[in-house]
């Protein structure tokens, strides 16, 4: 593995960082240092100091005086990643980002806000509402996530088919590089061609470049209004069929989830979602203006009818459709408690392929937990592509980690056979480090080639994306002796 794991911090540098910080913005209690080694990924790994700095100047200090120590640090925001991009594989230092959290600008008359990275999705969504403004990546983590670990994970959610990831609206960065300059990169106006677009370079970065302080990001109008379809398939081919037609019409929706009926049993269970008891269902929402959202959804009910529906149901009341949207973010909690001993963890979680190989790439997902003997629920946002496959399995058999990792090993060989990559929207972290390398044989060089350019000490977030080597199956937070922290 490409770092040292080991013991770095010394009092004397604790001290240097509490004088940056204060005593009060820093903790080596056991249970911070323990609550701060899990994301909400497989992997944990507890950190010797929690630094929470409350502006940019602290912020270079800190990793200015970690990288003359070689001490590695790690920039965290809502700790909701998926894949261990959050957990300090090495030690070190987490900095807590969450204290810098203020909104320092919206302006609508010229389309960007100016953020702190701590700020929370959903808090911007509110300060954007009256003016009928808003983000639209609306990622299932929104009340938790911050816009520093969005912009770090390029980030998107159900609305990415129409609206994009959060790529699309960075216009420009402040970043702490690892020598403790501060950048800035990109601009505030919504066109730049002013040389080498480096506020992209560090969307998906997730902290192994430098650390995100201030971030200004386009902002759009909200849509008027919005309706939402729930089809019922007795196959999750026609499912799968259903999606691609609707695009190909040509109707680019706000949103299509796909659910298969794992995961339909489990919300129906857990939530009571009320959804339909099928082999597959899917979620489509068209926005727009009151005219064009009626029409468009008339054209999806009657494609939903053409490919042989089972039942379908169509509203545009807000509650209704908070319901079923509450239905479809519940799926990941749901299914932990779906089968007895079970939980579900995040194992090949964030695939995307072409749309049109939605079907195949389901079915051979299937195949793949049968022969390996697991539960895989599958669900996602299959207008983009996007599926997030949960794997049930009792997290202290050694027996069951080993299969499932054949299992995942054989799901990404399936996706990347297909075109797709490994991650959509998660990132790679550790949970899909090696499959990511798979994918990208010609790139990921490239991509070290850059790391250590920016991170020569390489005390950024070290061990993770391409520098991580051999199984995924270390550091996990479950009690199973093997592979456990
Ligand atoms: C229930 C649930 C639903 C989810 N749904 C979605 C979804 O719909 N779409 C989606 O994209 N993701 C989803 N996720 C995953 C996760 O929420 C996203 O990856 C999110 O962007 C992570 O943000 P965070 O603030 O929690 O970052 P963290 O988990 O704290 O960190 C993630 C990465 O960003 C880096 N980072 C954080 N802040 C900074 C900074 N200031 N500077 C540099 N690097 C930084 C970290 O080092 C780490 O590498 C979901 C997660 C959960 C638990």
């Amino acid at each position: 593995m490409g770092f040292d794991v080991g013991q770095f911090m010394d009092a004397d540098t604790i001290q240097a960082i509490k004088d940056i910080v204060g005593e009060e913005n820093c903790s080596t209690k056991v249970a911070d240092l323990y609550t701060y080694g899990f994301d909400a990924s497989i992997h944990h790994r507890s950190p010797e100091l929690v630094v929470q700095p409350r502006n940019t100047e602290q912020v270079s200090r800190i990793v200015r005086l970690a990288n003359e120590r070689l001490v590695p640090i790690l920039a965290r925001g809502g700790g909701t990643g998926l894949c261990g991009s959050a957990v300090p594989l090495a030690g070190g230092i987490v900095l807590d980002m969450t204290r810098m959290n203020r909104i320092k600008e919206i302006r609508v008359e010229d389309l960007y806000c100016v953020v702190e990275p701590g700020v929370v999705y959903d808090r911007l969504m509110e300060a954007l509402a009256p003016f009928k403004f808003s983000i639209p990546t609306a990622p299932g983590s929104g009340e938790a996530c911050t816009l520093g670990g969005m912009v770090a994970t390029n980030a998107s959610g159900m609305r990415a088919i129409k609206y994009g990831a959060i790529r699309d609206y960075v216009l420009g960065l402040e970043v702490v590089l690892a020598s403790g300059d501060v950048i800035k990169v990109g601009t505030r106006t919504l066109k730049n061609s002013s040389g080498y677009q480096l506020e992209r370079l560090f969307v998906g970065s997730e902290g192994t470049l430098g650390i995100i302080t201030e971030a200004t990001l386009r902002i759009t109008p909200k849509a008027k209004k919005a309706a939402m379809i729930i089809a019922a398939f007795d196959t999750l081919e026609k499912a799968g069929k259903c999606v691609s037609r609707i695009i190909a019409r040509p109707l680019i929706p706000s949103a299509i989830e796909l659910m298969d009926s794992t995961c339909i049993k489990a919300v129906n269970k857990t939530v009571k979602a009320g959804f339909p008891d099928a082999e597959a269902l899917c979620m489509i929402e068209v926005d727009g203006d009151p005219a064009t959202v009626e029409e468009d959804a008339k054209t999806v009910l009657a494609i939903c009818s053409e490919i042989g529906a089972i039942g379908v149901e169509c509203s545009s009341d807000l509650e209704q459709m908070a319901k079923w949207t509450y239905g479809r973010k519940s799926i990941m909690s749901s299914l932990s408690r779906y089968g007895e001993g079970f939980v579900s963890v995040s194992l090949a979680d964030d695939m995307a392929v072409p749309i049109s190989k939605i079907p195949e790439a389901v079915v051979a997902f299937h195949r793949t937990a049968e022969k390996y003997g697991v539960i895989v629920g599958t669900y996602g946002h299959a207008g983009d592509g996007n599926l997030h496959t949960k794997m049930l399995l009792d997290p202290t058999s050694e027996d069951y980690w080993r299969r499932g990792e054949k299992a995942v090993g054989e799901i990404f060989d399936t996706v990347i056979s297909l075109g797709g990559t490994v991650t959509g929207e998660h990132g790679v972290g550790i949970s899909k480090a090696p499959y990511f390398k798979k994918e990208r044989p010609t790139a990921w060089g490239t991509m070290n080639v850059i790391k250590k350019a920016l991170d020569p000490n390489n005390i950024l977030n070290p061990g993770k994306m391409a520098q991580w080597e051999g199984s995924i199956l270390r550091m996990l937070r479950y009690p199973c002796d093997k592979y456990s922290d």
